[in-house]
């Protein structure tokens, strides 16, 4: 009758409730949990640049000790590139962490101004020869002619830079794919790779805030890069999705709306 009605739709509406709290409650914890992990992977991240570099520095100095006329060219040459690469990642960490506090904030400020997309990761493709020849990879372009716009060329340039350090990264020494094309309604650029892969599970979460795929637990990183892309790309009203095969490898692409003609 009525009465048995309106019990059963309580029941049920505190069930649900009870289903959503559990929920809730998970999602919580996994917060929690992340940002703990993210607290020790960072102090270790920033950490072992600093002891590469203070290596190096002891090395000369033993060398300058022992023999007045000090370290040979080659010797200098070693350090000074392990310097150099170290300070480059140090300084890379430290303006994650700032455009994260940035973003957070909502301080992100775009600046855009006329542009070619084409010629931008033409320059980023060449920046990357060092790094690619280290990683016995290379990179494929693939570049639509013109690719005119606006965007903020430093903002855009940080996206394709994080996705080919990605690629390099991720990418087992294969050859990696870097595309550009024009679209009806969008421009589009994309960075494939022949890597690692990512599980599907892993998929969706890549893109938020300190989420790293199981699958690369010993790679080291903040997993922080994916996260400002996705930001600076949807606050230039465009997307950023991935396809990836766990083992066969990745396909990150960018899509910004094509300006009005
Ligand atoms: P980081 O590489 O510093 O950890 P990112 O935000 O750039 O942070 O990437 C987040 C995670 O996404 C990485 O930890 C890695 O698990 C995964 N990932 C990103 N790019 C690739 C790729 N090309 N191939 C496989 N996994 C990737």
């Amino acid at each position: 009758d009525a009465r048995d009605l309106a019990l059963a739709q309580e029941l049920a509406r505190q069930a649900a409730l009870a289903i959503d709290n559990a929920r809730l409650y998970r999602e919580a914890q996994h917060a929690v949990r992340l940002r703990e992990e993210f607290l020790s992977i960072a102090s270790h991240e920033l950490k072992t640049p600093i002891s590469a570099l203070q290596l190096q520095v002891q090395i000369l100095l033993s060398t300058l000790d022992r023999s007045p006329s000090g370290p040979s060219p080659e010797r200098l040459r070693r350090s000074l590139d392990t310097v150099d690469r170290q300070v480059r990642r140090q300084t890379q960490l430290i303006n994650d962490l700032l455009d994260v506090s940035r973003i957070s904030a909502g301080r992100l400020q775009l600046r855009p101004e006329p542009m070619e997309l084409s010629s931008l990761a033409r320059e980023v493709a060449e920046r990357f020869e060092p790094e690619l020849a280290r990683a016995g990879s290379s990179l494929q372009l693939q570049l639509s002619s013109e690719v005119a716009g606006q965007w903020d060329r430093l903002r855009l340039d940080q996206v394709v830079t994080n996705l080919l350090s990605n690629a390099v990264k991720y990418g087992r020494g294969n050859p990696i794919q870097l595309v550009t094309s024009v679209e009806d309604s969008h421009v589009r650029l994309s960075v494939k790779d022949g890597g690692i892969g990512i599980a599907e599970e892993d998929l969706k979460r890549l893109f938020n805030r300190f989420e790293r795929a199981v699958s690369e637990r010993n790679y080291g990183g903040f997993g922080l890069g994916l996260w400002i892309a996705r930001q600076i790309i949807e606050a230039m009203g465009g997307r950023i999705q991935v396809e990836s095969q766990l083992g066969v490898g990745s396909t990150f692409t960018v899509e910004l709306p094509r300006p009005p003609a």
